[in-house]
């Protein structure tokens, strides 16, 4: 009974509209939130993701 209640906590996450991991913000347009699995790289500038771009939970 605990485990089903468990499960339909991580279904309801799993609707997240991002991909339920990190999402990250360029530091050089300041573009985002952007997927860090889906999008490598800025889709506005091209920057690929460095260690001066912020990356928080999404
Ligand atoms: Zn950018
Ligand atoms: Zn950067």
């Amino acid at each position: 009974m605990i485990s089903l209640g468990f499960q339909g906590q991580q279904n309801i996450m799993a609707k997240e509209p991002l991909d339920g991991g990190y999402v990250w913000y360029c530091h050089v347009c300041g573009d985002g939130p952007i997927g860090t699995s889906t999008h490598p790289a800025c889709v506005q500038c091209g920057h690929a993701r460095c260690g001066a771009c912020k990356v928080t939970a999404a």
